[in-house]
């Protein structure tokens, strides 16, 4: 089947996105490396990141993946990263929930002579060895350019809402002064601007829901960070029955976000190429447990990087990227009916 970009999309219906992981894999002496990852309401860290990374890093050699997900707790996440210490962990890659509070796992990862990947988001320490992410900058230009083209053409430009991700991760820092390189000369006003404490959709919804209340049809346009907080302001708007329905951005092209562009609910979102990020950080990860050192693509504030590049996707070309690129089959996305 292809997906047209009208007729057969108002067949698609919603579904789950499912994942499955593999195990750790490798032998009884197999190199051990830990993957931390921050949280698993965002879909992309069960279902891409933590698989991809362990298929790709045992396609390299005789690895074990110690593995663990904090649940956007910042404590827990310290814990988890000392028991892959105690572990013997050769190697940290390491996606932290709060890139300042991360730099004493980085600071005891360095004390032991294991190397520190810092996987997507930043830790803010010198002692991280390489850093592999997208340019999150260009995500909030990428972003805020859609929304206010899309604004401008269809002449609905009273304001808009943004809501960022969460103040403990420097990406969000990143999306946000990209959005706002943009927004800020448009001469659309904002009318109210929220940091989602821990990334939450649920945080997001309730803060959506206060603003449709205090400002009604004003809201022209809804700014969201990523996918998981977009599908929050869409389910304020749907309770509230918001109408005209105004365009809402999003990020990491999660299969719920995908259907709801088709279905008209969300405007676009932003397509990172997890494949890459994920399998570049086992080749790295391989890299320095076999005591070599990776040769950066470039650096960012200082530390050795590949920075790769995030793509917009909209209802025109969700064929020509997640389809093309593999990410998504129709059939994933549009359930027959
Ligand atoms: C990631 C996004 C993700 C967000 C929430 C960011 O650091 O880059 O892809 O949506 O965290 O987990």
């Amino acid at each position: 089947a292809v997906l047209a970009t009208t007729g057969a999309l108002a067949a698609c219906s919603t579904g789950g996105s499912d994942s499955e992981s593999t195990d750790g894999g490798g032998s009884a002496d197999a190199i051990k490396i830990g993957l931390l990852l921050p949280e698993s309401k965002t879909t992309r860290y069960e279902s891409f990141d933590r698989p991809l990374f362990e298929d790709k890093l045992t396609s390299l050699g005789d690895y074990e993946i110690v593995y663990a997900n904090a649940d956007q707790d910042a404590a827990k996440q310290q814990q988890q990263a000392e028991s892959a210490l105690t572990e013997g962990v050769k190697v940290l890659v390491l996606d932290p929930v709060d890139g300042a509070a991360a730099a004493s796992i980085a600071e005891a990862a360095a004390a032991q002579d294991v190397p520190v990947v810092s996987y997507d988001r930043l830790i803010k320490s010198d002692k991280v060895d390489y850093y592999i992410s997208f340019d999150n900058e260009q995500v909030g230009v990428l972003q805020g350019t859609a929304l206010v083209d899309r604004l401008q053409q269809d002449g609905t430009t009273t304001g808009m809402i943004m809501i960022n991700g969460s103040p403990t991760d420097a990406n969000a820092a990143e999306f946000k002064k990209g959005a706002h390189s943009v927004i800020d000369g448009s001469g659309i006003p904002i009318l109210a601007e929220y940091d989602t404490p821990d990334w939450s959709p649920d945080k997001a919804q309730e803060w959506a829901a206060g603003q449709i209340t205090q400002f009604g049809p004003e809201i022209s346009g809804v700014y969201a960070a990523n996918d998981g907080t977009a599908g929050g302001a869409i389910a304020a708007m749907k309770a509230a029955g918001v109408t005209p329905w105004p365009p809402v951005t999003g990020q990491d092209a999660e299969l719920a976000a995908i259907q709801r562009i088709v279905a008209g609910d969300q405007y676009m979102t932003v397509y990172k190429a997890i494949k890459l990020e994920a399998e570049k950080a086992a080749e790295v990860a391989d890299q320095l447990a076999q005591g070599e050192t990776p040769e950066p693509d470039t650096t960012f504030q200082d530390v050795p990087s590949t920075l790769l590049t995030p793509v917009v996707v909209t209802i025109d070309n969700i064929q020509d990227t997640v389809i093309d690129d593999g990410f998504y089959t129709v059939d994933e996305i549009c359930t027959d009916e």
